[in-house]
């Protein structure tokens, strides 16, 4: 089955997109730990990170640092944490995360947004692109 990180990608379920590339594609946490928290996923469905082709992974990590410059230029914060998990959607994600303090980089600590909220962070993102 699909993960639902796929359908996303298919349009299937909504997000707020920030970015796509024929291989990449980046949209906002629905969850954030912070205003900003962005994902970015290989196209490709993948369980692991570690499980990825070397291009891949590369070009993940090459296309997640292009939009974490441009959240850092979007978001007030003192840098862009990064960070795998994948315990929830066994689909690979990298975390970019807007960081104040170190409680932004926990996953314990999460803000509540309003549908507005993210559709501007979203659009002033997509600017910075
Ligand atoms: P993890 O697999 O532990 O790295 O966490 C999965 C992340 O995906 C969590 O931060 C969730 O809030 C996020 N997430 C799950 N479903 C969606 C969705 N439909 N749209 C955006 N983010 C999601």
């Amino acid at each position: 089955m699909a993960s639902i990180f796929t359908k996303i990608i298919n349009g299937e379920i909504p997000c707020y997109k920030i970015a796509e590339n024929e291989d990449f594609f980046a949209f906002l946490d629905i969850n954030p730990n912070a205003k900003g928290h962005t994902l970015c996923i290989p196209k490709k469905e993948v369980d692991k990170i570690t499980d990825l082709d070397e291009d891949t992974y590369s070009g993940l990590m090459s296309f997640a640092r292009k939009v974490a410059k441009a959240l850092e230029a979007s978001v007030p914060c003192k840098r862009i944490g990064m960070t795998v998990i994948g315990l929830e959607v066994p689909h690979v994600h990298v975390h970019l995360i807007p960081l104040n303090e170190m409680k932004d980089a926990t996953f314990q600590h999460k803000v509540s947004l309003k549908q507005s909220e993210f559709e501007a962070i979203a659009e002033s993102v997509r600017a910075k692109m």
